[in-house]
């Protein structure tokens, strides 16, 4: 198989939140290939609070068995430095860092507390933000280091119930863009997934036949992928589950310039409604510097009054 040709000999990967679901998939994966893996988890329940040793022991074990090499890290990820020690500690380097943790507090915006909202940001934004933080000089300096930021359809597309977990998912690509573009010149790239997986996560809302097909398994070849040292994919999103891997990217529509003077109202773009929302000659950007507003304002001069 083609992606047994891609290795990890020799190089460290954390992945958090891997006693269970993708993040255990990852590990396995990547210590059958030669990596060594830190299996960070801290064993808490779905909706996070309290901790267990067991889900990230049973997988060092398990990854052992196999003839592969790995250790346990039960730190919360809101300890990103201790787990980065902790890969040190044991395996001398890092390369690879995965964001995954995760934990679910599902409730409608009216009714979700202050605790719910500042727990699943704090697991899901800080954590991956201060696991990064920690990697991220170590990965400057020896010139390598490759970063997966973990969203959702929820972030991307929204989802009933899940303003707190949306907006941190959605977070972390924003994360994810600024990151690709500071460390592309020391071959630090950050790449973001949005996949689907049965997992306990998806335990309660996806059917069994469903299940059956969306194994975590189906999302590792991805993931490593573009964690690989010859991957040049950077500040990338991905869709994938099943086997099914795709490419989103931000669509700005063909717009509508006004003539900026007192006939710029309300009205006036209401009037243009069918333009400002044509999607008819899309362009694709992926820097902050892909409108030339300066050519637009220029044109705009021109204008009759809205
Ligand atoms: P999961 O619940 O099976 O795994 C999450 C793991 O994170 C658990 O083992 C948990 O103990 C661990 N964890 C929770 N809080 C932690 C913390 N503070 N520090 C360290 N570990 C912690 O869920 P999963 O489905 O495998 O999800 C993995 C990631 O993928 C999550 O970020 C999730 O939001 C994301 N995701 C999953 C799906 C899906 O379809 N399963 C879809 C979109 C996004």
């Amino acid at each position: 198989m083609a992606s047994q040709e891609l290795r990890f000999d020799g190089k460290v990967v954390i992945v958090t939140g891997a006693g269970g679901g993708l993040g255990r998939a990852y590990a396995l994966f990547f210590a059958a290939r030669g990596a060594k893996v830190v299996v960070n988890d801290l064993g808490t329940p779905l909706t996070g609070g309290g901790a267990s040793h067991e889900a990230a022991d049973g997988l060092v074990a398990e990854i052992r068995r196999n003839g592969g090499e790995a250790v346990a890290d039960y730190n919360s990820v809101e300890s990103g430095a201790a787990i980065v020690e902790a890969a040190l500690k044991a395996f001398g380097r890092l390369d690879v860092l995965i964001n995954n943790a995760g934990v679910l507090r599902d409730k409608s915006f009216s009714r979700m507390t202050d605790a719910d909202w500042d727990l699943v940001q704090g697991v899901h934004l800080r954590g991956s933000f201060l696991c990064t933080k920690a990697a991220w000089d170590l990965f400057r300096k020896q010139k390598y280091g490759r970063i997966i930021m973990t969203s959702s359809g929820s972030g991307l597309y929204g989802n009933f119930g899940q303003a707190n977990y949306g907006s941190a998912k959605m977070a972390l690509l924003g994360l994810s863009n600024t990151l690709a573009k500071e460390g592309a010149k020391y071959n630090v790239y950050c790449n973001t997934i949005v996949p689907v997986a049965a997992s306990r996560m998806t335990a309660t809302t996806v059917p069994a036949d469903v299940m059956e097909l969306i194994k975590p398994d189906f999302v590792a070849p991805m993931v490593a992928l573009l964690c690989h040292e010859s991957s040049t994919e950077n500040g990338g999103l991905f869709e994938l589950g099943g086997g099914y891997v795709t490419k989103v990217r931000w669509e700005r529509g063909r717009g509508h310039v006004f003539k900026a003077d007192a006939s710029f109202t309300p009205a006036a773009v209401q009037a243009k409604w069918d333009a400002v929302t044509d999607f008819s000659a899309p362009v694709y950007p992926t820097t902050i510097t892909e409108v030339n507003w300066l050519d637009l304002l220029e044109q705009a001069k021109h204008l009759p009054t809205n």
